[in-house]
């Protein structure tokens, strides 16, 4: 098939028949195959500011934004004219590059990291930081909250063991056994829990990881104190705060989800992980923590981690531009737009008689079917909802040209491209997919 399949040229139903031939499930990322909402999964050949456009000329408001990397919107003029310059100078070089020490240095002047070491997925980022925790305290576990999704490395692929405190279980087939014995699962808004793990475990704990906001089993709000109360109890046991900010990273707020609490709170995790928007829409991630604990990564410290294309000189550009355009301006308007669909939302489904709860932090947030009683804090009450209205739900909105994430378990995610005719346009479309939902 050509590469260069123009509008029209080809049906998605025909693209994704031709995929499966040669790609397992036609998708290189599962939630792409539209597994838990149906039909035939939209093959994409550009995109332009709030806008997607599929094979067959078909438009959508596009309310994923490949994940969070696109804070700008598609196409910025800022990052395509960079990513332009770069591209022209050399594609990769297997060597340092001035771009990485700028992009660097933007990162350090927007939240308390003194070191940063790029990577190029939010999945290395996270196992780096496990292993560089292991390796500055000594110690072998690591404690992560049952929903939060970390990517896909075997130790944070791992489901709650049979009790508090236990060893987890793996949560893919093809993880050992041994590689999950290491990870302890809790609940996520539960000190109680913790404060159990630490007592049996705290002088093995190397560290606790934590989105800053989890997004990955929709939003969920840390509770008032909660985050917090991470960095004491990691801190009286001499663990480390591991910090996943790759989904919320400069997107949330500002300064991410640490922005919404810690900076006001006062306090600093230990090691970040970023991604997303810090490519721009490229294959960049990072961590970054203070000198004394990044340092004790090589080739300064014992702590191995290297990567072929790490800080590849495109990506930088591409992150780069990204991170300097979204000023104070950018997060005003993604807020704006934010609240505005959040609020069609909430009038859609009320007119429609839809129990919902909106889960949200900052400029993002998500919609739980049938939860308004008990909300959602955790993962149970997340798998607790009724999910099963979500799927005619995103067909109505994607049959009128607006592209929700393909899961329910998913932040929505807008764009300061996302003006006020691609808002409007979503607000027509909400009464009849609130409908839908309702049947
Ligand atoms: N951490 C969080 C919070 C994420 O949301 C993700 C991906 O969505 C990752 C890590 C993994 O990032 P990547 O998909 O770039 O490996």
């Amino acid at each position: 098939m050509s590469t260069q399949s123009t509008a029209a040229s080809i049906t998605n139903t025909a693209a994704f028949d031709a995929a499966q031939a040669v790609i397992p499930g036609g998708v290189d990322s599962p939630v792409r195959a539209f597994g838990s909402v149906g039909g035939t999964p939209r093959f994409m050949t550009r995109a332009d500011g709030p806008y997607l456009y599929d094979v067959e000329g078909n438009r959508y408001v596009d309310l994923v934004c490949s994940w969070g990397p696109m804070l700008l919107g598609h196409q910025h003029p800022d990052v395509v004219a960079a990513v332009h310059e770069a591209v022209d100078a050399g594609l990769s070089f297997g060597t340092s590059t001035l771009a990485e020490t700028a992009l660097a240095e933007l990162i350090t002047q927007r939240v308390p990291v003194e070191r940063v070491r790029f990577v190029s997925t939010g999945t290395e980022a996270t196992m780096t930081a496990l292993r560089l925790a292991r390796g500055v305290t000594g110690r072998n576990l690591i404690v992560k909250f049952a929903g939060c999704y970390h990517g896909h490395s075997d130790g944070l692929l791992a489901a709650a063991g049979s009790g508090v405190a236990t060893q987890a279980l793996p949560g893919s087939a093809g993880v050992t056994a041994a590689a999950a014995s290491e990870t302890i699962v809790v609940d996520y808004n539960s000190p109680e829990q913790l404060e159990q793990v630490f007592a049996e475990h705290g002088e093995n704990i190397a560290a606790v990881i934590t989105e800053a906001v989890p997004c990955n089993m929709g939003v969920v709000e840390p509770a008032a104190g909660f985050n917090a109360f991470l960095r004491e109890i990691t801190r009286r046991h001499g663990s480390l705060l591991i910090w996943d900010e790759v989904l919320t990273g400069f997107r949330a707020s500002d300064a991410g989800g640490w922005g919404l609490t810690g900076r006001e709170e006062g306090w600093t995790p230990d090691v970040w992980c970023f991604g997303k928007v810090i490519g721009g829409g490229m294959p960049t991630a990072g961590l970054g923590g203070s000198a004394e604990i990044m340092n004790h990564l090589a080739p300064l410290g014992p702590v191995y981690q290297a990567g072929t294309l790490s800080g590849n000189p495109v990506a930088m550009a591409a992150g780069h531009a990204t991170l300097a355009r979204a000023d104070a301006s950018v997060y005003e308007r993604v807020q704006t737009a934010s609240d505005a669909l959040r609020t069609g939302l909430v009038e859609a489904l009320e007119t429609a008689g839809v129990d919902h709860s909106i889960q949200r932090a900052g400029t993002l947030f998500s919609v739980a079917f049938g939860t308004s009683e008990r909300g959602v804090r955790n993962y149970a009450d997340a798998q607790a909802q009724e999910t099963f209205r979500y799927a005619p739900f995103f067909q109505s909105l994607l049959s009128s040209g607006v592209y929700l994430p393909p899961s329910v378990f998913e932040a929505w995610f807008v764009s300061a491209a996302h003006d006020d005719a691609a808002i409007e346009h979503v607000l027509e479309a909400l009464p009849a997919a609130a409908r839908a939902a309702a049947a």
